[in-house]
């Protein structure tokens, strides 16, 4: 389909494309074959790119918001434009059926956008006056450079719920993608240089070894702030790191989000949500269900139709419009997930459907029942298209259950009975509820992680104050 596409290679710093005598290489995840060979970035490439976002900070965090809007409505629109190629791009880095990731840069153009128009539009607030002729404001202004770390899963999606809020409110961005998806990032800079966005705004360091690019910007005071989506283990290391020279931090961690099946829940309806959050990145995604609880008999009906729903899934070339489950992202994930099922057999659990890996990367969809507690597929993150089943008893021990866990990203419930909905969701706790198959988030929800799913919030009016300071200021009036 693409394939004989060019790619964009070179690191972005301080406004120009850098071969840095490097290199490392991108897989194609469904193939195991190598995409192209990139410039691999070190701490000296960090160093540069600090000094640029620092210097270039000056003059774009001075510009009004009405200024800044129109380079990064103009990026927000070649978006959309190349919509098309940045899917195939993510298709190749992370193996998500194409049909499914080209969406994505028109989701990512919409948080440009919308930050753009939430930027217009900030104000402060004049405040009681401290004394007789005197004024007081409250200033919002940007935090400054910020260290925005991504992951393969969304490379896209998740680069703009930093970068919408970040560059609108006037920050500057260093961008370090992941490992295995670094090619749409690296073409994102290149698009918001095509767009007018000004040198060293937004720059992308691609580098294969993620720590020694980090902890220079880390360890740097003059970058005010850091980004992350990843896993728990990464953010709890970084929460540390960045608390030296106390950075702003919003961490987006990972999930082991429940979903409650009650006895009188439209169990289609359970079938189609868990159907679409399985297939749509083989189960690599945080707020996806990662263990389902269901009531007492619901369980073993619910468990027949996840399992022909699973066994009629189709595993194959991402690229191909009949393919519904791709390829695991990574190998490290690939033996996770082996690994998972494996020890949820070992200790009881029946498998229903799936249970194997048909070659490389790919994992069949799997659906297990009465998984025993304390398995690893209950305890753990597993991120992949595993549906393991327990049955509960009361709404007492569902919400327990659910709970029982240092997560706390998201929970899905599903019954026909409101009242039970709205006690349960009350009691979840965790930084979404969706209710019979709602949205988890939209642009305008906070999104984000109680426990150890988090720090902070992306998305709507918090997404953008977390790239600001507030300032009092007081000055007599003559
Ligand atoms: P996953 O297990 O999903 O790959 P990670 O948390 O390891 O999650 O990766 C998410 C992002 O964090 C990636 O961009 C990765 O390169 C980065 N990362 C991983 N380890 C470190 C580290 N020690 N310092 C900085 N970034 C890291």
């Amino acid at each position: 389909m693409i394939q004989d596409q060019a790619f964009t290679t070179r690191a972005s710093i301080g406004g120009e494309w850098r071969d840095t005598g490097r290199t490392f290489t991108v897989t194609n995840p469904a193939t195991g074959e190598a995409i192209t060979d990139l410039s691999d970035c070190g701490e000296a490439e960090a160093r540069e790119a600090a000094d640029a976002a620092v210097t270039a900070f000056r003059s774009w965090s001075r510009l009004t918001a009405r200024e800044r809007a129109d380079p990064l409505r103009a990026f927000a629109r070649l978006l959309r434009e190349h919509s098309r190629e940045i899917g195939q791009l993510i298709t190749l880095e992370n193996g998500r059926p194409f049909h499914m990731a080209v969406g994505e840069p028109t989701w990512a153009a919409d948080q440009i956008d919308y930050y753009v128009g939430a930027s217009v539009r900030l104000t402060g607030e004049l405040l009681p006056p401290p004394a007789p002729g005197q004024q007081m404001f409250a200033l919002r202004q940007p935090v400054g450079p910020v260290l925005a770390i991504t992951p393969w899963n969304y490379p896209v999606l998740l680069a703009s719920w930093k970068l919408g809020p970040a560059l609108a409110s006037g920050c500057t961005v260093i961008h370090k993608p992941a490992e295995q998806t670094p090619l749409s990032a690296l073409r994102l800079a290149e698009l918001f240089e095509q767009a007018g966005g000004p040198p060293g705004v937004y720059q992308v360091l691609p580098c294969r070894n993620p720590a020694p690019v980090a902890d220079v910007l880390l360890d740097d005071p003059r970058v005010r702030k850091l980004a992350f989506t990843g896993s728990v283990e990464t953010g709890r290391h970084l929460y540390r790191r960045a608390a030296a020279t106390f950075k702003r931090v919003t961490l987006e961690l990972g999930g082991n989000c429940p979903l409650i099946v009650f006895d009188d829940a439209d169990l289609d309806a359970v079938q189609a949500f868990l159907g679409g959050r399985l297939c749509g990145s083989a189960g690599q995604v945080c707020l996806s269900p990662n263990r389902v609880l269901a009531q007492g008999r619901v369980a073993d009906e619910f468990a027949g139709k996840a399992a022909s729903f699973a066994r009629a899934q189709v595993l194959g070339d991402p690229f191909d419009p009949a393919t519904t489950v791709g390829p695991l992202s990574t190998a490290q994930n690939h033996a996770r997930v082996s690994e998972h099922v494996r020890d949820a057999v070992e200790r009881g659990a029946r498998l229903l459907a799936g249970g194997r890996s048909p070659g490389g990367l790919y994992y069949e969809p799997t659906v297990l029942l009465d998984v025993q507690p304390g398995t690893r597929l209950l305890e753990e993150e597993t991120f992949g298209p595993v549906v393991p089943i327990s049955r509960f008893t009361s709404e007492e021990e569902a919400v327990e259950a659910a709970n029982r866990t240092e997560y706390g990203l998201a929970a899905h419930i599903f019954t026909r009975d409101m009242r039970r909905a709205w006690r349960v969701a009350e009691r979840l706790e965790c930084g979404a509820v969706t209710v019979n198959g709602t949205a988890t988030f939209t642009g305008d929800s906070p999104f984000g992680g109680w426990k150890a799913s988090g720090v902070g919030r992306e998305l709507g009016r918090w997404g953008l104050d977390a790239y600001l300071e507030l300032k009092s200021v007081s000055m007599p009036l003559g």
